[in-house]
């Protein structure tokens, strides 16, 4: 086996126990909030066409020139492995009925970007989405940042915090990036070489950049909500007297745009404390999209799950212990391994959790293993038990050993089942 063939690719984990208890805890929560705000699942491929993510998210996009996984298949065709989840869903959305306008949906799962590794940057994450179509109102967007605080609320992530401003109307879009172009254009020789040509082709990205000089300039660019016209402005307005009336905490970042074209109205990022360079947790906003020859319009965000538990664990939160067996059955012989791997099966069809090892090993060696699992109890047979119908019961944390019959063996499973003993 060479050196790598035991790791995984860069930039990609594999997931094990027992931090996996962490995600489904989570999971669990999340789908249980999700369905008391009647959202409903949706899984799409992970495999799709380029073009789709080119339209949807935008090909001068980083996510979309810099960091997509392309591969061409052998009929030719052009296909992505999904940098994000939005294009996906919206795709499936254009071939519906009108219903589909009023869609209310969340995805989970794995999106890849061809990005440098590093903490809090992997090239296979996770990410939870939301998307709540319909036409832009102040409470839903005020709805869907309530959902979101919902389901992170629970956690007591440190320092988590609701960041929130607006990018208006579409209509007003253009005076935006007009005054900011006339702000910044007397100034140009002070930007990057990037931000020189974002000047032409999207300035708000210059609010993005991580240079010290383009960032200097930023700071002295007036808020965004400054240059709207008054319905934009109102509108803002309005999702903040919502979030004050649903209890959400947030603060208005007057410079958070978020790079990609398709935002209107409302837009947030959510961050977190102990994660480094990397806090965010999350961004969301209103947004536009067209797909074919169909516009739809929706609010939503993408929490990423990898940042999200990194936090947690970083808060201290409780990290599920894995779920030890109910019950170890150990075999002194051939026999008594297969009596106990059918009781096991039996068992374990009526919700007990057993582990047995079926190595033939010796007494000591299937003791230890049972140790090491964090069992209680190990049911011990061999041919003398599968002669006069008894069974050995040893309870680990005592020591103790007792020789049951067939009554008291089904007693003890009983409070088993009924986790009186565990
Ligand atoms: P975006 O789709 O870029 O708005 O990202 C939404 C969230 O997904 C971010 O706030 C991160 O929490 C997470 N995320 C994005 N890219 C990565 C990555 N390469 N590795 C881990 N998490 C990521």
């Amino acid at each position: 086996m060479g050196t790598n063939e035991g790791q995984p690719l860069q930039g990609m984990v594999d997931l094990t126990e027992p931090e996996l208890a962490r995600w489904r805890w989570f999971e669990r929560h999340a789908q249980d909030v999700l369905g008391r705000y009647q959202v409903a699942e949706i899984r799409t491929p992970l495999l799709e066409r380029a073009a789709l993510f080119e339209h949807a998210v935008g090909e001068g996009t980083d996510v979309v020139q810099k960091e997509m996984y392309r591969l061409t298949d052998r009929g030719g065709r052009e296909l992505a492995l999904r940098p994000e989840g939005t294009a996906g869903v919206m795709r499936h959305l254009a071939g519906r009925g009108p219903e589909a306008e009023q869609a209310r949906l969340y995805y989970l799962g794995p999106m890849f970007r061809a990005e440098r590794p590093q903490a809090g940057r992997r090239r296979q994450f996770h990410q939870l989405g939301v998307e709540l179509l319909g036409a832009p109102r102040p409470r839903a967007d005020a709805e869907c940042l309530a959902l979101q605080w919902a389901l992170l609320e629970k956690l007591n992530l440190p320092q988590l915090e609701f960041q929130i401003n607006t990018r208006g109307a579409p209509a007003d879009q253009p005076r935006v990036a007009a005054g900011y172009r006339a702000a910044l254009e007397p100034r140009q020789g002070d930007l990057c070489a990037d931000c020189r040509r974002r000047l032409a082709t999207n300035v708000l990205r210059v609010l993005d950049c991580k240079q010290p000089g383009c960032q200097a300039l930023g700071a002295d660019l007036p808020p965004v909500v400054e240059l709207l016209g008054a319905e934009s402005q109102a509108y803002f307005e309005a999702v903040q007297q919502g979030l004050t009336a649903l209890g959400v905490p947030y603060r208005v970042a007057p410079k958070l745009v978020r790079g990609l074209d398709y935002y209107a109205h409302t837009v947030w990022e959510v961050t977190a404390g102990g994660l480094g360079a990397q806090n965010a947790l999350s961004g969301g906003g209103r947004y536009r999209i067209r797909v074919g020859a169909r516009d739809l319009e929706g609010v939503g965000f993408a929490i990423g799950l990898e940042r999200l538990l990194a936090a947690w664990e970083e808060a201290g939160g409780e990290r599920p212990a894995p779920r030890p067996p109910a019950l170890w059955l150990a075999a002194l012989s051939p026999e008594a391994e297969s009596e106990q791997l059918a009781l096991a099966v039996r068992l374990r069809r009526v919700g007990l959790s057993c582990g047995l090892d079926l190595r033939g090993r010796s007494l000591k060696a299937q003791l230890r293993a049972a140790n090491q699992a964090a069992a209680r109890w190990v049911l011990v047979r061999g041919p003398d038990e599968l002669a006069d119908g008894t069974y050995v019961l040893k309870d680990l944390r005592t020591g103790e050993q007792s020789v049951l019959d067939e009554v008291g063996w089904l007693a003890h499973q009983r409070a088993l089942t009924a986790r009186e003993i565990v």
